[in-house]
């Protein structure tokens, strides 16, 4: 083989269909099920990083991951690097809104030349739904973002390498590393590859201390999301910035099928500050939040639950969040974290800038069972 992949996240995943397009011999090996970690809890949001820039300025963060949307539309589109033909995203748009007017410099920063064509304020007639209800007063912008079922997108990514994605939970003990790659022994199979791509999410760090591998080192940044579901029968894809103190959205909106209806699932500060909580103070904290940013809305009968999740990444000095996809090469290894969904098309400009060309032409069949793709946390 030219490239085993270890773990079938959105990272996993992108890897070997990029791979797999461009001549690579490729397999993957997941654990468990396909997304059932990050992938299937995140809040699918491909964004172009606008969300780093509430200090009122352009940081790295937000310029690193500003071309993504257009890249994943260009793969949606069938013009990228991975076919994303078929995909309709969940929402073709993400909003930002605060309730009054309560931006402050935000608005002048907002209408600047610097962000011309990455943002625009909505007329009333443009609003979604939740914004057209009589209750709302204050400013909508479209954030030229969208949104992705992740599961749709596992589903798309897995279609044309499904034979090459195997059930299987690496150990350090199945790898040894030699001067031609890496020989794994899967069970009774022993399988040679030149290069071994860890794309394990969290499980990368066992994978890296069993090996030896001393740097890179991981970080996990801890969310306690909420999942909502009520009556509102429209779906809402919103950062929430009604009074904000720090430069983080209040509450990041996504809506996803559930049943006949919409489940509401949140993040932003409610779910960095609720890491910090017991689930039914986060549940209280919640509520309140939804009746502080959409009180136009009904949230009585509203039913709350809370999801602890942790975001797996390179360490950063003092445990910040990376602005950039990360890869690594270590001997025949490459250690990698997306650190976002949207960086996908970053982390895999960076992994095929490591490999020598494709060598190994010939596939190899192994007795192992395919792996299934995971459900989202709503759904399980
Ligand atoms: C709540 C939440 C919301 C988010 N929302 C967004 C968003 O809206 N937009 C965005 O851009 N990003 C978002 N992110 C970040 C994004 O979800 C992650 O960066 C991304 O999904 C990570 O993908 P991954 O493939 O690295 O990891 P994972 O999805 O965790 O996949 C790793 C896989 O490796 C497997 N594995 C582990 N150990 C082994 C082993 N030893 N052998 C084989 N397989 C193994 C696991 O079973 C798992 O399936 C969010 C993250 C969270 C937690």
């Amino acid at each position: 083989m030219d490239v085993v992949v270890a773990g079938g996240g959105v990272a996993g995943l992108w890897l070997l269909n990029l791979l797999n397009a461009q001549g690579y011999n490729v397999m993957l090996l997941e654990a468990d099920r396909i997304g059932a970690q990050q992938t299937l809890a995140s809040q699918g949001m491909i964004h172009g990083g606008l969300k780093y820039a509430l200090a009122g300025k352009l940081t790295r963060a937000s310029e690193a991951i500003s071309s993504m949307p257009e890249r994943w539309a260009r793969c949606l589109q069938g013009n990228g690097p991975v076919d994303l033909t078929g995909l309709e995203p969940l929402s073709p748009r993400y909003y930002m809104f605060a309730a009054d007017s309560t931006l402050g410099q935000l608005t002048s920063f907002f209408a600047s030349r610097a962000l011309r064509g990455r943002i625009r304020k909505l007329d009333p007639e443009a609003y979604p739904p939740p914004f057209r209800e009589p209750g709302f007063r204050g400013v909508v912008y479209d954030l030229h973002d969208f949104v992705v079922d992740t599961p749709a997108l596992l589903r798309r990514l897995l279609a044309p390498v499904r034979q090459r994605v195997y059930r299987w939970q690496l150990t350090p003990e199945h790898i040894v590393a030699d001067a031609e790659g890496v020989t794994l022994t899967l069970g009774a199979q022993v399988v040679k590859a030149r290069q071994l791509i860890l794309a394990a999410g969290a499980g990368t760090q066992a994978l890296l201390n069993g090996l030896n591998v001393t740097d890179p080192v991981m970080q996990l940044r801890p969310l306690n999301q909420v999942l909502v579901r009520h009556t509102y029968p429209h779906p809402l894809y919103a950062h929430c910035l009604t009074g904000i103190r720090r430069p983080e959205p209040r509450l990041t909106i996504t809506s996803h099928p559930d049943g006949d209806g919409w489940l509401w699932y949140l993040g932003g500060q409610l779910a960095t500050d609720g890491a910090a909580m017991r689930s039914a103070d986060l549940i209280d904290h919640a509520r309140a939040e939804l009746v502080a940013c959409l009180p136009w809305l009904d949230w009585h009968n509203a039913e709350f639950s809370t999801l602890r999740v942790d975001r797996a990444e390179p360490a950063q000095r003092r445990g910040n969040r990376p602005d950039e996809a990360y890869a690594a090469a270590r001997g025949p290894y490459i250690v990698t974290w997306p650190t976002k969904l949207s960086l996908a098309p970053d982390l895999g400009d960076k992994v095929l800038a490591m490999l020598a060309p494709p060598a190994c032409p010939a596939p190899v069949d192994l007795q192992l069972p395919l792996a299934e793709i995971g459900q989202p946390p709503w759904s399980r």
